[in-house]
């Protein structure tokens, strides 16, 4: 608010000083930053040397703060590595296969799992937020929003796989659909997870196909609790239980082989992402999909976001980044916008997305 939109009449101006420091005592530093940034009486009330308060906060406080002024500025995104502002990039959107060079200080603000062409970033998902409540750059905001399908074919093994990717914006939150399916469209009869294959599958850092091979994934993540069993000194059952939560996708298929034509669904026990995995009646085809919840606005440094980002330095057991989260909530949110959208789209004519 400038001088001269100033309505001295506004219900801020009627309160006594004592509410007014109080209201201010709990006001986030981002926040007494912009209040003091509104108008003269507002800056002399907040007044702070900003340099010495914020070299004061902690490194996560302090990209909390940038986040937090990045909330209102639609030009602008907070970097968790120079932690400070950058100026937006239209031309970065996850689908882009040169992306540091997009980011001026090239950070990598990715989840860090080896995802596709297709890689969405902490900041995609705070302007593809933002920009949808504030009616700025709704041009880029359409291409970060864009569903994305990438489908090869083997060179060993003459299978299809396809990826596909489908952002969305519900009740305020960012939710992004993942899907891989695995076809064989010949006449002959060929494994769907040959184990010479070059597939994988990354879901989210805490599930997926490390290797095409369901015995080789397996194996894989056999190592990798056995490694953390002597780590943490763990039981020989919470080795077991480690085990079975690491491998709830490779357990998933192989059930799913069982039922053809039958979605199974699951959760991961650490990140909010609900699983579905279906195998074709003629068992010709299998395909996982994924849900993702990235939650509301906030920084790189929140749990929102941090749940979903694999990190190097920490192996799956050392209880690094969990979140407590309703089971098969995702999904129930992704399925409850598409009837709506249905319903609505039924209404006028014209129909919707499939219904899973
Ligand atoms: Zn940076
Ligand atoms: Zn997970």
């Amino acid at each position: 608010m400038g001088h001269s939109q100033m309505d001295p009449n506004a219900a801020i101006f009627q309160l006594s000083p004592d509410i007014f420091l109080l209201i201010l005592k709990h006001l986030a530093l981002h926040d007494k930053f912009l209040l003091s940034h509104t108008c003269k009486a507002f800056r002399h009330s907040t007044y702070h040397d900003w340099d010495s308060e914020i070299s004061r906060l902690s490194s996560s406080d302090r990209v909390g703060f940038w986040a937090g002024l990045a909330y209102t500025l639609p030009d602008y995104w907070a970097c968790p590595k120079c932690c400070k502002l950058h100026l937006i990039n239209t031309s970065d959107v996850p689908a882009t296969l040169y992306r540091q060079q997009l980011i001026p200080c090239q950070a990598d603000i990715s989840r860090g799992i080896g995802t596709e062409m297709y890689s969405i970033h902490h900041h995609h998902i705070q302007f593809a937020l933002k920009l949808s409540r504030l009616c700025k750059h709704q041009q880029y905001l359409g291409a970060l929003m864009k569903p994305y399908t990438d489908t090869r074919i083997s060179l060993l093994n003459p299978l299809t796989d396809s990826y596909t990717a489908e952002p969305n914006i519900i009740t305020k939150q960012f939710i992004l659909r993942e899907e891989w399916n695995i076809s064989n469209d010949t006449s002959t009869t060929l494994p769907l997870f040959p184990e010479n294959g070059t597939f994988h599958m990354p879901v989210c850092p805490h599930l997926g196909l490390t290797s095409s091979g369901l015995a080789s994934s397996r194996m894989r993540k056999k190592w990798d609790a056995e490694r953390l069993q002597l780590r943490h000194k763990m039981t020989e059952l919470e080795e077991l239980t480690l085990f079975k939560e690491m491998t709830l996708i490779e357990d998933g298929i192989a059930f799913a082989f069982r039922f053809p034509g039958n979605w199974i669904y699951n959760s991961c026990l650490r990140c909010p992402t609900d699983i579905g995995i279906i195998v074709s009646a003629d068992e010709r085809k299998v395909t996982v999909r994924a849900w993702h919840n990235f939650g509301v606005e906030g920084s790189p440094m929140g749990t929102n976001w941090r749940v979903h980002v694999a990190d190097p330095s920490q192996a799956w057991a050392t209880l690094g980044s969990y979140m407590d989260y309703t089971h098969r909530s995702v999904r129930t949110l992704w399925m409850e916008d598409i009837s709506d959208e249905t319903k609505s789209k039924a209404q006028t004519g014209i129909l919707g997305r499939k219904l899973h």
